[in-house]
Parts: C-alpha cells; sequence; structure tokens
C-alpha cells in the first residue's frame, strides 16, 4: 500500500519522498498545492479545491475521496486528510486501490511486531493505548488480566510526562518524534529506550505508533565510559598529564581538559586554532619540535621532547611531551595523538639542585684558593720557624757558652789561684751548709786548722816562688790523705782547713794525725815541713759556726805552743777557748 504525508505552508508542499512513488513527479516538480490539484481528474479537481478553499476557514479534519493521474497518466484512487497544527497543514494521502494489499500485509507485520524485542504500541492522540505488543505486555507482572492499558503502566511517571506534552505533539506536527524515554517492568527496574513517536492515519482518526528499543546496555556502557573517562581526567588531573589528538584530514585538534590547563587557557569545547597554539611555545623548542615531528611523519616513530610553554604572566612551564603520528598504509599522515606532562615542579627541584651545585663548585674553588695561600702561609711559617731554630740554637750556644764561663768564674769565685783548692769563700759556704745540716739534721762533724810550721823561715830562705811550691804540695797531700767526703779548703796564707762531716772527736783526731803524718813522710827536697794540727768537733752548746772555728783555731795555737808539728783536739785543753 501507498501511503504518505505531507506538509503545506504557505501553499508550499514540503513533500515526503513516498509521495514520488505514489505520483511519479519528484518532490521539485510538486512543490506547490497548484500543482497537487493539477493532478486532479476533471471535475475532481474543481470539487475539491472548492471544498479545501471552504475547509480553509474552517477548524477540524478535511477529508476527501477523490482520483489523481500520476505522471504516465494512470489514475490513482486516493483519500485525502488533512488538518491544521497551528500555521501548518497536514496532508494525509492514501492509495484505496492497494488497501487490500495493505490488508494482507498487516497481519503479517502484526506478527512481526509481536515477535520482536522492540516495544510497540499504538496510542490515541490522547495519550489512550490502543495496542501494545507481547514485549511490553511482558514487562507487566499480571499481564494476562484484559485491561485497558495506558501509557504510565510501561513508562516512567517522567517519560508519560515527556510523551504526552513534546512527543505526541511534535509527531502530530512534523509526523515524528525521537527521543529517549524510560520504561519500568513490573519490580519498578528502568529500562531505557531510544523512542520513535510516528503519527499514522486510516479512515477513520489520527493515531501514534510507539516504538521503543531497549538501549539499556548501551546506557550502562555510556555510563561506564563516563565513569572511566572521569576516573581518567581524574587521574590525568593529579599527575598533569594531558592528551590531545590531531586530525591531519579533517584539521581537527581534540585537547583534554588539562592540557588547556598547561595552555593556561580556560577548559572550553575547542582548542584555540593551531597559530596561537604555536606561539605559546619556546621558539628554541618550537623549531626543533616541528623538525622532530617531520622526522617521525617520514619513520611513523614515537618522539618525546621537554617544552616550555609560556604562561599569561610570562613564565614558563615546562613540559615533557611524547607524540606518536598515525600514518595511513601508504605513509599519509592520518592524526597525531600526543600526552603533554607538566614537569615544572621537578625541573624546579634539578635547577635548584643546580644552584647548589654551583654554590658547592664557587665554595670548592673558594676553598682550593685558601688552601693555596694556606700552603703558602705555612712555607713562610716553615721558614720562619727554622729560622727561630737556628736562632734558638744560637741562643742555645751562646747560653752553654756563658753558663761554661759563668762555671769557669764560679770556680775561680770558689778555687784558690795558687793551689787549686776550694778558697776561703768556698769553705764559708761549705761550713754553712754543714751547720745547717747538723742544727737540722743533728749530724755532727769536726773542723781541722793546719799551719806549715815556720814557714816564714822557708821563704827566706828559698824565697817566695819555692814557697809556694810547698803549698801547692801540701794542698795536694792534704787532699789525697782526707776522705773523700771530706773537704780541704785554703783558709788563707800558709794555712789551710778541713771539714769532716759526719765525724766525731776521735775520727777527726785520726784523720789530723793521718795528714800530719803525710806531711812530714813527704820527700821535701829544700828543707823538711811539717804542720801543726787544731781539731774541733761541733758541741751542742755552741750557737754559731764561727765558735767551732775559734775553737780549732785555740787548738792550733795550743799545738803551736808546745812545740808545733802536732794535733790537738780542743777537747784535750782545760780552759775552754771562750
Ligand atoms: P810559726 O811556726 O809560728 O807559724 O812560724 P811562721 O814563720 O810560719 O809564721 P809567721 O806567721 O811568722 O809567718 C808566716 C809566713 O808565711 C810569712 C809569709 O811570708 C809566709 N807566707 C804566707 N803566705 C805565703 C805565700 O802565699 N807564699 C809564700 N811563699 N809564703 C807565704
Ligand atoms: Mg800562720
Ligand atoms: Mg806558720
Amino acid at each position: 500500500m501507498l501511503a504518505c504525508s505531507f506538509l503545506v505552508q504557505d501553499n508550499k508542499i514540503y513533500m515526503h519522498p513516498v509521495v514520488e512513488a505514489l505520483t511519479g513527479y519528484s518532490a521539485e516538480e510538486l512543490c506547490d498545492l497548484d500543482k497537487w490539484f493539477a493532478l486532479l481528474y476533471g471535475e475532481h479537481a474543481v470539487e475539491m479545491r472548492t471544498r479545501y478553499e471552504a475547509y480553509k476557514h474552517t477548524d477540524g479534519t478535511y477529508f476527501s475521496s477523490t482520483t489523481i493521474a500520476n505522471c504516465l497518466g494512470a489514475a490513482k484512487e486516493i483519500e485525502c486528510t488533512v488538518c491544521r497544527a497551528g500555521s501548518d497543514e497536514w496532508w494525509f494521502v492514501q492509495e484505496k486501490t492497494a488497501k487490500s494489499e495493505y490488508e494482507n500485509t498487516i497481519g503479517k507485520l502484526v506478527l512481526a511486531v509481536e515477535a520482536g524485542a522492540n516495544y510497540v504500541a499504538i496510542a490515541r492522540l490522547n495519550g489512550e493505548l490502543l495496542y501494545v505488543n507481547s514485549a511490553m505486555k511482558k514487562l507487566m507482572l499480571d499481564d494476562t488480566a484484559a485491561k485497558q492499558y495506558s501509557l504510565s503502566d510501561f513508562y516512567s511517571p517522567c517519560s508519560c510526562h515527556l510523551l504526552m506534552q513534546e512527543a505526541f505533539p511534535c509527531a502530530v506536527q512534523r509526523g515524528r518524534w525521537r527521543g529517549k524515554t524510560e520504561l519500568t517492568d513490573g519490580s519498578g527496574k528502568e529500562i531505557f529506550a531510544s523512542q520513535v513517536v510516528t503519527l499514522h492515519t486510516d479512515d477513520n482518526e489520527f493515531f501514534l505508533s510507539l516504538a521503543a528499543t531497549d538501549v539499556s546496555e548501551y546506557v550502562a556502557m555510556e555510563q561506564t565510559l563516563r565513569r572511566n573517562e572521569a576516573h581518567l581526567s581524574e587521574v590525568h588531573k593529579m599527575a598533569h598529564l594531558g592528551s590531545y589528538e590531531y586530525n591531519c584530514l579533517t584539521r581537527e585538534l581534540r585537547w583534554s581538559g588539562e592540557v588547556y590547563l598547561l595552555f593556561d587557557r580556560p577548559v572550553a569545547s575547542t582548542p584555540p586554532p593551531l597559530e596561537e597554539i604555536l606561539q605559546q611555545y619556546h621558539p628554541d623548542d618550537l623549531k626543533e619540535l616541528l623538525e622532530l615531528r617531520h622526522r617521525a611523519f617520514q619513520t611513523g616513530e614515537c618522539y618525546e621532547k621537554v617544552i616550555r610553554i609560556r604562561q599569561r604572566n610570562g613564565t614558563w612551564r615546562w613540559c615533557q611531551s611524547v607524540t606518536r603520528p598515525v600514518l595511513a598504509e601508504n605513509g599519509t599522515p592520518l592524526r597525531i595523538v600526543g600526552l603533554l606532562m607538566d614537569i615544572s615542579d621537578s625541573i624546579k627541584a634539578q635547577q635548584k639542585i643546580e644552584g647548589i651545585n654551583d654554590w658547592l663548585e664557587e665554595a670548592n674553588l673558594q676553598l682550593v684558593e685558601q688552601q693555596a695561600v694556606l700552603l703558602q702561609m705555612h712555607d713562610q711559617m716553615e721558614k720562619q720557624v727554622l729560622l727561630v731554630n737556628q736562632q734558638a740554637a744560637e741562643l742555645e750556644a751562646q747560653r752553654y757558652e756563658l753558663e761554661e764561663m759563668n762555671r769557669k768564674l764560679q770556680a775561680l769565685a770558689t778555687q784558690d789561684a795558687l793551689t787549686g783548692i776550694a778558697n776561703h769563700r768556698a769553705f764559708q759556704e761549705r761550713l754553712a751548709l754543714e751547720w745547717q745540716r747538723c742544727q737540722r739534721y743533728g749530724q755532727v762533724f769536726s773542723v781541722v786548722l793546719v799551719d806549715v810550721d815556720k814557714f816564714k823561715t822557708f821563704n827566706d830562705e828559698f824565697g817566695h816562688p819555692e814557697g809556694d811550691n810547698v803549698l801547692k804540695r801540701v794542698a795536694e797531700i792534704l787532699q789525697e790523705t782526707v776522705r773523700e767526703a771530706d773537704f780541704v779548703a785554703r783558709y788563707g796564707g800558709e794555712e789551710f782547713v778541713l771539714i769532716l762531716p759526719e765525724t766525731l772527736k776521735t775520727g777527726a783526731l785520726e784523720v789530723a794525725e793521718r795528714c800530719r803524718h803525710s806531711l812530714k813522710q813527704e820527700h821535701w827536697p829544700l828543707r823538711k815541713v811539717s804542720g801543726s794540727f787544731g781539731v774541733a768537733t761541733f758541741q751542742t752548746f755552741m750557737t754559731t759556726a764561727q765558735e767551732l772555728i775559734d775553737s780549732a783555731d785555740k787548738a792550733l795555737y795550743a799545738s803551736k805552743k808546745s812545740g808545733r808539728d802536732r794535733v790537738t783536739h780542743i777537747d784535750e785543753l782545760d780552759e775552754l777557748p771562750f
């Protein structure tokens, strides 16, 4: 059966292509109503035109059963229904001669619709359902009960509203509405559907067909896809990672949200023109990048590069760019896909480390310089130390020399020049020492005074130098005769003195007697030489050393008086010397 509809606006026809099949004329050939009325057979044309003109001034529907001639001149009986929607007119045209063929086909169509998975229904313009197919009935929990179905039995409240308020009026106006609806099954589960509502007419009235295809699976997939996209976008955001794609054929460029941020631009639906983008690249990077891209289009290989992107405030953002060209089999560039990753932070950290390294190198250089200066100073100091050491050695030598001289002076000061034994001064020092020791530790000591007998006459007889020789030999004999711990000194002139430490009277008399004997035994070449000895030993009542010496002197005097060449101890004298 051939049936069609067309829209008339301001006498112009906007033809459905099926009209061509019905009339054999093209849409251009039937572009206005006059051309349409010209198709009508003789009196039909006049009658229909007259009735139509009358109808235009009324509300409601115009119906006409008439005959047209197709482009080959064959007559075709048709039925026209015209209804008005605002200023638009909808013409529904149906070939009457094909009706029986239509009736044959309809049974098969119903079978197909009943067996199909799509949800199909027929509704009046007021929403009353005339027919629902098996698929729709299965949505109902209780689909056996014969009942009058309504849209709300199958569609969600929202979708019912959409169908009544938007889909049906639109289908009535434009013949068809396409959109999305949600059906619900008996358990309340939602089925997302792609919905088509189409306006139809038959002999009696206009009606609407509703065909819905379950797209829940696609909706779920779409939701998953959106979730994944959102997740990916989140990951990209966290990693400051952006992606882009450039279609070389359509010159279309697509950016992910993060790329807009890397280029310091508000996130928009389309990226800025390519020329503007390239201006944001650092000139040095751009040159190299274009060379890399040129090479990649020849090899098809991926390339990487660190690039700098100028920000609105004039600073540079560092990005790692990874790009892959997609080539056709014949090598024609198809697409460029790429990733951009913000590495500004790590570059900044790297620059900081480089700064520290520079500083360390500088510090190191300064240290090396300072070390050189220190070495120089060290050399100078070593030289100075050598000089000081040299001077110290010289000083040491001088000091030694001085000490030597002091020693000599000391010796001279304490040594008798003629005999070489201790002089009177040295005797006095030793006497004081022994006196202290005696006082402190109670160590008794004795002194012996020795006087050469009749020495004046010797000098007179043999001369003074010979007398000196005698004095030298007397000193030697006394030194040789006393014990090692005893002390011998020249007391003055031809007198000598002995200090005998830790020696009591008896010991002292023995030493004195031995000395007297030694002098006497000596072989004197010119004349015999003898000596008189006076001995005194420390007594507790003595208060000074001089008292001891005076005692010895008294004893010596006694020896002289009693004939010389003898030894007298002060204790042997009856009369005390003081
Ligand atoms: P006496 O037995 O009483 O001691 O008789 P003496 O002659 O030894 O005593 P005196 O006091 O009269 O004379 C001491 C002499 O000793 C006088 C002096 O010339 C001599 N004499 C003193 N010192 C030295 C000296 O260093 N060299 C020489 N050759 N003679 C000296
Ligand atoms: Mg004398
Ligand atoms: Mg004498």
